[in-house]
């Protein structure tokens, strides 16, 4: 750790998610002496390549704007590098990289064959035309085009980064490389798109919620959920809890966040996809539509979160890194919370982590719970690579495979280290194993 920390010493989500690996993985290093020798620890921090760039285009009013690009190769030990682009103005180095680490561990656990990456921009997307959007894409891509092919880093959607700008990327690749492969997943179905991409990570992080409520001969059924966020993975996990007979009660954006007690039901949820999707608007229009629904504005002079502090059963937090920190995971708690499942990636602090492992709450880390969608782009290359497109039944039951697969995997290998029912210590434990022996196996590269 303080390798890693001084050399990247502002690195700060970078630091928080190595030092959680590496705490939970000293067992596996205590048993396997080859990896201490291997240097595997050192190894692993280290990103294969990083590639960093000038991203100049021109908004609509004729200026001349500058944006930094980012791609992170961070390991290619089980596939090509796979992972998102995040177009967010929070992007910076540290913050990809801490995604591109995370990522490595998820695509290991997918069970299929993919390295792990990152990348973006410290664009900001809201309120922007589509014009600018547009003439964005084509000047990241005209960079970005080098550095990634279908054998060698497929990127994809993340926060700022859905259809439309995987439309414009995608584009903009094939004008320039002349070459129609599937470079990036989470296309549009009519030219290459997998069925359920969209749904997969929320519909995934259900499937594992309920995997874990199961091992208590409990389901979703009746269950009062919080959401966090608004974007894909809010809204798909908020329609799987509805299909499963759950109850959610809220959702936010960098706004705020509404509180709908009486529930929000399949129209609602409509109208939120048509409001965040198409119209691009903020969720305090739902208590507008909605008027029973509470809307609360955020309040920075706040060390919490409002959000996290009404009476539920499951908190589904889908937003962003870092948004339950420790003060939030006591509120949770003391709220009644017995299910934790992390949409986003990295959303809990590991203080509020510590929290829901001693008070016995079911607690899935985003590597595993989140892994739904990378692991449906993994069935889109695959399909890609056939020139096929499964039906939706089959695209979803392979998804439930293998969110079941990656529940008890993560239970194994904690079972394996007499850890308990520790889903973290579980899912990094095996993310790592499979990773480090790939990497042993194919010498010092
Ligand atoms: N950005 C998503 C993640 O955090 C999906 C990545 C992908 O589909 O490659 O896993």
């Amino acid at each position: 750790m303080s390798l890693v920390k001084q050399r990247d010493p502002e690195q700060r989500e970078f630091h928080q998610a190595v030092q959680e690996v590496v705490e939970t993985v000293k067992p596996v290093l205590d048993r396997n002496m080859e990896y201490r020798q291997q240097a595997v620890l050192k190894r692993i921090t280290e990103p294969e390549r990083v590639i960093m760039f000038r991203v100049p285009w021109q908004d609509d009013d004729g200026q001349v704007q500058v944006n930094r690009g980012f791609r992170v190769e961070m390991n290619s030990a089980l596939g090509p590098y796979k992972g998102g682009l995040r177009f967010h103005p929070s992007v910076n180095l540290g913050i990809i990289k801490f995604l591109a680490f995370e990522q490595v561990f998820k695509n290991s656990l997918t069970t299929l064959a993919m390295g792990g990456g990152k990348g973006g921009s410290d664009f900001d997307p809201k309120g922007k035309s589509d014009g600018e959007v547009m003439r964005f894409c084509q000047s990241f891509m005209a960079e970005l085009y080098r550095h990634i092919g279908p054998n060698t880093d497929i990127p994809a959607g993340d926060i700022g980064v859905g259809a439309r700008e995987i439309g414009y990327l995608f584009g903009m690749y094939k004008k320039l490389k002349n070459e129609f492969t599937g470079v990036l997943t989470g296309k549009s179905l009519n030219w290459g798109g997998s069925l359920i991409r969209p749904e997969a990570t929320g519909y995934g992080n259900v499937y594992f919620a309920s995997e874990m409520l199961a091992t208590r001969q409990d389901t979703m059924e009746g269950k009062i959920c919080l959401v966090s966020g608004a974007g894909n993975v809010a809204q798909f996990t908020t329609e799987k809890i509805l299909d499963l007979g759950g109850k959610v009660v809220t959702l936010s954006d960098s706004g705020g966040y509404i509180y709908d007690e009486a529930g929000i039901d399949q129209e609602k949820l409509a109208f939120v996809m048509q409001l965040k999707n198409i119209r691009r608007g903020r969720i305090s229009e739902y208590v507008e539509k909605y008027r029973s629904a509470v809307y609360t504005s955020v309040d920075p002079t706040l060390d919490y979160n409002p959000l996290w502090t009404h009476k539920a059963d499951c908190a589904l937090p889908c937003a962003t890194q870092n948004e339950i920190n420790q003060k939030d995971g006591e509120n949770l708690v003391s709220g009644g919370v017995r299910l934790v499942s992390e949409g986003a990636n990295m959303p809990c602090t590991p203080d509020a982590i510590d929290l829901f492992l001693e008070a016995e709450v079911l607690y899935a880390p985003g590597k595993a719970a989140n892994a739904g969608g990378v692991a449906v782009s993994g069935l889109e290359m695959a399909q890609n690579s056939m020139r096929l497109s499964w039906p939706r039944e089959e695209v979803d039951n392979r998804l439930k495979q293998i969110m079941k697969s990656i529940h008890s995997t993560c239970l194994d290998a904690a079972a394996d280290y007499s850890i308990g029912q520790n889903y973290l210590a579980g899912a990094n434990i095996a993310g790592f194993t499979k990773v480090v022996n790939g990497m042993l196996d194919q010498g010092l590269v």
